[in-house]
């Protein structure tokens, strides 16, 4: 083809209108849905079902903004439901968990529900389907039923229990539901294909026997419904109109709409998408649960956690999380998205809200030795320059300062523009200082720097000649004493789960995740209520930490470096 391309019709390619026109395909798949009768009068309805086994994580985070953020776009509303259908690994502590992460991510549900509200619904509708002939109880043992369902290559067989009558199958599932049988004798099966080209669909186990406590139910039940027999079923009693889902569950679809159909009841439309992966991250919570468990890290909410609650209390905001799973979008296919874009999005956040304040992490001691002993200037030091309603606070000045170890070298090359033996560097918000004298400890480490400032340059007062760096300080009669912690990736490699042979996910977890150092802060710090975030200047955004900090006394987690210092470290070929 030659010649220019032709323009299309409407907004000009990469404009915001374009932007706004485009729709990701599940939004297209609803709109569409809406134009045809089945939907009419209706308003979109969708759920956020995790099973409370877990913390939430940022892959959970993904899924409530997409479909909270659906029901928001077009006026429709979505419930929260607990999918509890499986009772030994359940617990209240997670359903509490992550109510509030989902409504610290700025969410509201429609209305609450449990699957287990549904146990006698359920009972009731696999009474109709082996009335129906389209249900069967079985006895074939687990490992029996795996051996007759095939292969994905070879069809399976049936069950020799596959032709019992109604009359029977009723009295047998009747005496399940009451308890005769020990837990994995029997289960209860649709009757559907054995030779169905997908596996989902020979005969799926509907209920199995489970001689186990419910965290809601109590031991009411010793039977309990699988995942695809309880489902849809809920999705449809809660007039779902779309159930968004991850890809896994796309060869299960097929079966949901069996049940639906066969039930004669709301059929829902399932729409699935591809779940996050993130690099540097492990995702399940069967792999988190194991790194609280085996003490890898303090709890679920271990700032170092990829969990919702891990994220908080690392200082990361709602508004950031909300932006990741906007800017990445949702996907039909499989990806894994690099954590620096979520690090890039608090940093983003913090860049606009987060006030600049002093924090010397890794103190030397600087001496004016031309400054007055007894005299103490306030300084006036802006808070945030992206935000001037935020003002100014003040900084005391002395003639003790600290100043960064790194801000010094003794062998400096030309182009270092901080401090160095006969060197000038702009103190911020202060004045020029010298450095006249270098004074040392026994094993030859610098303790001090004898300096000499310049009353004639003090901040905003005009100065002739030009110095090239500006650090940091803080007055060492003044500053505060605080624990920081500096929190790096959990793991050291891009996809933990790859292990060598013979190796696990936790052979690749960076040692070095927590460093927690003492550092020496600027006064105004002391008194930051727990939550709360700044940006320690030069060294990153830092929150209060809202566990382990006492009134007057904070605990510090770092949130995210400046820049994104391991792209820098990897295109060196240092990490990893
Ligand atoms: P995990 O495998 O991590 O334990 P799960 O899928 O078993 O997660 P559920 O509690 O069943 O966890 O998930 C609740 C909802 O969140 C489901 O709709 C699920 O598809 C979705 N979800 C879970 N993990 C992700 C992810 N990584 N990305 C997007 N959505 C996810
Ligand atoms: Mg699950």
């Amino acid at each position: 083809m030659t010649g220019a391309a032709e323009k299309p019709e409407g907004s000009e390619p990469g404009s915001d209108e374009a932007k706004a026109e485009r729709l990701n395909f599940i939004e297209q798949e609803i709109e569409k849905d809406f134009a045809l009768p089945k939907l009419e009068g209706k308003t979109l309805t969708t759920r956020f079902p995790p099973e409370p086994n877990g913390y939430l994580h940022i892959g959970h985070a993904k899924s409530i903004c997409l479909n909270f953020g659906l029901a928001q776009k077009y006026g429709g509303t979505t419930n929260l439901r607990f999918d509890d259908t499986n009772p030994s690994k359940e617990e209240q502590e997670y359903v509490d968990s992550i109510q509030e992460d989902v409504r610290w991510l700025g969410f509201d549900w429609n209305s609450l529900h449990f699957a287990s509200d549904y146990f006698a619904q359920l009972y009731d509708w696999a009474v109709q389907l082996i009335r129906d002939g389209k249900a069967y109880v079985c006895d074939l043992t687990p490992e029996e039923t795996r051996e007759y369902r095939g292969t994905l290559t070879s069809p399976g067989k049936d069950s020799p229990y596959r032709g019992r009558s109604p009359e029977e199958n009723l009295e047998l599932f009747e005496k399940m539901k009451s308890g005769e049988f020990p837990d994995g004798s029997r289960t209860l099966r649709a009757k559907i294909d054995m030779a169905a080209s997908n596996v989902n669909l020979r005969d799926p186990v509907m209920y199995r026997v489970l001689h186990a406590h419910h965290h809601r139910t109590g031991d009411k039940w010793c039977i309990y419904p699988m995942y695809d027999w309880a489902h849809g079923q809920s999705d449809s009693l809660e007039g779902i109109t779309h159930s968004v889902c991850t890809l896994e569950f796309e060869d299960h679809r097929p079966l949901y709409n069996w049940f639906c159909e066969n039930l004669g009841i709301w059929h829902p439309r399932q729409i699935e998408f591809a779940r996050l992966n993130l690099t540097y991250t492990v995702m399940s919570k069967r792999k988190l649960l194991q790194l609280v468990q085996e003490g890898h890290v303090d709890s679920w909410d271990d700032p170092r956690m990829p969990t919702i609650s891990g994220y908080r209390r690392r200082g990361y905001t709602p508004e950031s999380i909300r932006n990741f799973c906007e800017r990445i979008g949702v996907a039909k296919f499989y990806s894994t998205i690099d954590v620096g874009v979520l690090e890039g999005c608090i940093r983003e956040h913090l860049n606009k809200i987060a006030n600049r304040v002093m924090a010397v992490l890794d103190p030397v001691k600087v001496v004016l030795t031309n400054y007055p002993e007894d005299q103490v200037e306030i300084m006036e030091a802006t808070n945030n320059p992206e935000d001037e309603s935020v003002g100014k606070r003040e900084l005391p000045f002395s003639r003790e300062l600290y100043i960064e170890r790194s801000d010094f070298m003794e062998d400096a090359p030309r182009k270092f523009f901080r401090l160095k033996p006969g060197g000038e560097v702009r103190l911020r918000y202060g004045y020029i200082i010298k450095c006249e004298e270098v004074i040392k400890g026994d094993s030859g480490e610098v303790v001090e720097l004898r300096c000499t400032y310049d009353p004639e340059t003090r901040s905003g007062m005009e100065v002739a000649r030009k110095v090239k760096g500006t650090i940091h300080w803080v007055s060492a009669a003044h500053a505060i004493e605080a624990p920081v912690r500096l929190y790096d990736r959990l793991f050291l490699s891009e996809n933990p789960e790859l292990a060598e042979k013979g190796k696990t996910f936790l052979d690749n977890m960076n040692p070095d995740s927590l460093t927690t150092i003492q550092a020496k802060l600027e006064p105004s710090l002391k008194d930051l209520t727990p939550g709360s975030r700044v940006q320690f200047e030069r060294n990153g955004y830092f929150c209060v930490d809202t566990v382990d900090s006492k009134e007057g006394e904070p605990v510090f987690n770092r949130v995210v470096t400046l820049r994104d210092s391991w792209a820098k470290m990897q295109a060196k070929g240092k990490a990893n």
